[in-house]
């Protein structure tokens, strides 16, 4: 069974996507934190978002693995603990830019494909259930309020040391939305069969139970 979780950013997609795997006993897959893997070796590399050569032999050799446990998702790029690291503003800033090119995303839904092959999973992202897996069994779209969103991203910064405004957090977010809804290579959107979920005032286990109990009346 796949279970799409997409939306705009900091709308609560990973921390609901990550219990709802959880309690179901399905695999979790972050595909936001494959793309942040790719602008971490692009910017690491020096690599020009023009050089279509040099990107696809960065794309192959690139390995990207996720660990989890108990309470964490540890995301390995080729066997390097980059969990931190692709959360960091430099990579946030760059992500929409290189996410948008067909060759990244072309590599990354074949990825995506191969790991759900035959397993359970609940997948969250931009374009999981327009793209990725169009006929997923139940698909959510995760929206909330603008200044509740910088304000959880504000919590996740700090937590690894960068400190951020919430009016800095707000246009850096909802640049990142336009970028992200307006790219003409799978655009982040809700799909008709998706149902929305504004979780600006849901507490993380309302909007846990919401899901689950969704999936489970499937
Ligand atoms: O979910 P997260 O904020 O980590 O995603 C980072 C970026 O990766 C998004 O802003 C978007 O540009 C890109 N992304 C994407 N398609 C996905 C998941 C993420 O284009 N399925």
């Amino acid at each position: 069974m796949i279970v799409a979780i997409d939306g705009p950013a900091a709308t609560g997609k990973s921390t609901s996507a990550k219990l709802v795997a959880q309690k179901l006993g399905f695999t979790y897959m972050d595909t936001g934190a494959m793309y942040r893997c790719i602008t971490l070796s692009v910017l690491r590399n020096h690599i020009s978002l023009a050089d279509e050569e040099a990107l696809q032999l960065l794309i192959q050799e690139m390995d990207i693995h996720f660990e989890r446990t108990d309470d964490n998702l540890v995301v390995r790029l080729n066997k390097e603990d980059v969990s931190t690291l692709i959360r960091k503003p430099e990579v946030t800033s760059h992500v929409s830019a290189v996410s948008a090119l067909p060759q990244v995303r072309n590599h990354m839904v074949a990825i995506q494909r191969k790991i759900a092959k035959n397993q359970d999973c609940v997948i969250e992202g931009r374009d999981i259930g327009t793209i990725v897996f169009p006929k997923a069994d139940v698909k959510f779209f995760l929206v909330a309020d603008d200044i509740i969103r910088a304000r959880r991203r504000q919590l996740d910064l700090k937590a690894i040391g960068e400190e951020r405004t919430i009016d800095e957090l707000v246009e850096e977010i909802c640049r990142r939305d336009r970028f992200d809804s307006e790219r003409s290579h799978s655009p982040l959107k809700k799909a008709d069969d998706a149902v929305e979920v504004d979780t600006s005032q849901l507490t993380i286990d309302e909007q846990v139970d919401f899901m689950v109990n969704r999936v489970m009346n499937h």
